[in-house]
């Protein structure tokens, strides 16, 4: 564990920064974006001195003081090689960490920004942790929704959650939200695999039992096996234990090959979440990802019923990643104890959470439903035959069956 001491030096809220500190030289040179070792990632404004923060819906820096906006000088993103996985550890110097002592949410800020209020549970008692981060990200999907885009999804979202609690629905304060980055290794990898598998396909044979004839089915079974091989790009595991991956699959996609490389202007006026898993930990998870998928690929050229047994052994060739930072709104509602996030991808305002079920609403919406459906069976009693009433009655239970 290294010695924080120096790191509480750096503490100082972006104002006091504003007033105390002389702005970085990268900053007076305008160097921005060209070394981001070398300097804080706090953009001062060239017209007025204030901070600026980085702008969703325009893409570049902006200045909330003067409206002064700049350019950030970034490049698409490149991919890493796999050996970098294994050698990069810490270097997100411009960076530290905060936990939030309500829900453990682990927050990665600026050097020159505290945490004031966690993003997932809304708490306020935050504290810095001496853990440094992990790996410096490379990459970044930059925020292209405004704030107040994503909160109207989510108020459509929320509107929609007809068999939730209304004081679920009503705790919902999507103004509110945190633009968060969730960090994410994507993968690329060519694969070389041999399968061999025993598959069946089913067929009928007509047979007299007790005099009546019926059709029995029987599977006839068959081996294939071959080479396969499949390029995949961008195979996206998260890294961060405050969204599941099912949440970040549902807000896809995520344009990761139009990625910008990294600098920290990006993070301006925004956080990001501590990664809770490796680079290596998240590759294990990408190789099912990819055996799952060369699995329907391979299946897919045969025709079959069922599968008996399947089995691949694969090799990965060329392996490259990055260490990307995906950019998601996060706000939460409350419903009795517990906390339910929800998410936006800040790229396409797709929206994304769960919500509870309140038990009095589905009781009194199936009651009005039963109450619908005798109501109609009635009406054909008095207007149709009695063929008709039977008719629908079956029709009435087969739908009922459905639901
Ligand atoms: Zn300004
Ligand atoms: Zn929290």
């Amino acid at each position: 564990m290294r010695d924080n001491s120096d790191l509480f030096d750096d503490i100082v809220p972006s104002d006091a920064a504003k007033a105390e500190q002389p702005a970085p030289q990268s900053e007076a040179s305008g160097q921005w974006g060209e070394n981001p070792e070398n300097r804080t990632s706090v953009m001062k404004c060239p017209s007025c001195g204030a901070d600026m923060i980085y702008d969703a819906e325009s893409g570049k820096l902006l200045c909330e003081h003067c409206g002064t906006q700049k350019e950030i000088a970034g490049k698409t993103s490149e991919e890493l090689d796999f050996e970098r996985l294994l050698t990069d550890k810490g270097g997100w110097k411009e960076s530290h960490v905060f936990r939030c002592e309500n829900c453990g949410a682990q927050e990665v800020l600026d050097k020159n920004e505290i945490a004031k209020q966690c993003p997932f549970c809304g708490a306020t008692n935050i504290v810095e942790t001496s853990e440094l981060p992990d790996i410096r990200p490379n990459a970044v999907v930059p925020f292209r929704v405004a704030l107040k885009d994503a909160a109207s999804a989510v108020k459509t979202w929320v509107r929609k959650r007809l068999f939730a609690p209304q004081k679920f629905r009503k705790s919902a304060k999507p103004e509110k939200m945190q633009g968060v980055y969730m960090p994410a290794f994507s993968f690329d990898s060519q694969t070389y695999s041999y399968y061999t598998a025993v598959l069946g396909k089913h067929y009928y044979v007509t047979r007299r039992v007790n005099g009546r004839t019926v059709q029995e089915r029987r599977t006839r079974y068959f081996t294939v096996s071959g080479n396969f091989d499949m390029f995949f790009d961008d195979v996206l595991i998260q890294a961060s234990g405050s969204i599941d991956q099912k949440s970040l699959n549902k807000l896809q996609p995520f344009q990761t090959n139009d990625s910008r490389e990294y600098t920290g202007a990006y993070l301006s006026g925004y956080t990001a979440t501590q990664n809770s898993k490796s680079g290596l930990e998240c590759w294990e998870e990408a190789k099912d990802v990819i055996a799952g998928r060369l699995r329907s690929a391979i299946l897919s050229r045969y025709v079959y019923d069922e599968v008996s047994s399947f089995r691949i052994s694969t090799q990965y060739a060329g392996i490259t990643f990055k260490y990307i930072l995906l950019p998601v709104y996060v706000g939460h509602c409350k419903w009795h104890t517990k906390i339910y996030n929800f998410f936006v991808n800040g790229l396409n305002g797709k929206v994304t959470g769960k919500a509870p079920v309140s038990p009095l609403k589905v009781i009194i919406t199936i009651l009005i439903a039963a109450g619908v459906l005798v109501g109609l069976y009635f009406l054909f009693r008095l207007y149709g035959s009695d063929a008709d009433a039977a008719e629908y009655l079956a029709i009435a239970g087969k739908t009922c069956g459905i639901l």
